[in-house]
């Protein structure tokens, strides 16, 4: 499978995966909110998984000038900590990255924060949290 980059783009093969993404997640029981009162879910979507995983699921068409679409997708997991999304919809996946740094890609391992909401392994925490400003996370 050649690796999703989800973003700006005028790809519509981006924009349908992340529909399909929202899509796939609400059919495996993700309960559907609006991310805003002035979009409907089918443009900018909070998922709430029974486990407590979040998803922001951004799927926009964009009236120009620039690109076509924004889409986007973000997780994190019932500790409220980052995780890396599959590009297609998987959540055996979803919950192996709940033990995945973020940072050094270490797989099956305890993962802990690092500033506001990143996931590290214990190795790459300290490191990682060194590179943060000043002041930003105490
Ligand atoms: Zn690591």
């Amino acid at each position: 499978m050649i690796p999703m980059d989800f973003g700006f783009s005028d790809d519509p093969a981006r924009h349908a995966a992340g529909i399909a993404w929202r899509d796939a997640a609400i059919a495996d029981g993700w309960a559907a909110h609006p991310a805003c009162p002035t979009e409907p879910v089918t443009s900018a979507a909070v998922l709430v998984h029974p486990e407590n995983y979040t998803a922001h699921v951004i799927t926009r068409v964009l009236a120009g000038p620039g690109y076509a679409y924004e889409t986007s997708v973000w997780v994190w997991g019932p500790d409220r900590l980052a995780l890396d999304p599959p590009n297609r919809y998987d959540m055996a996946a979803i919950r192996r990255a709940v033990r995945t740094c973020n940072y050094c890609g270490k797989t099956d391992c305890a993962t802990v924060r690092v500033g506001f909401a990143g996931r590290a392994c214990r190795t790459c925490q300290p490191v990682e949290e060194k590179r943060l400003a000043p002041g930003y996370y105490d």
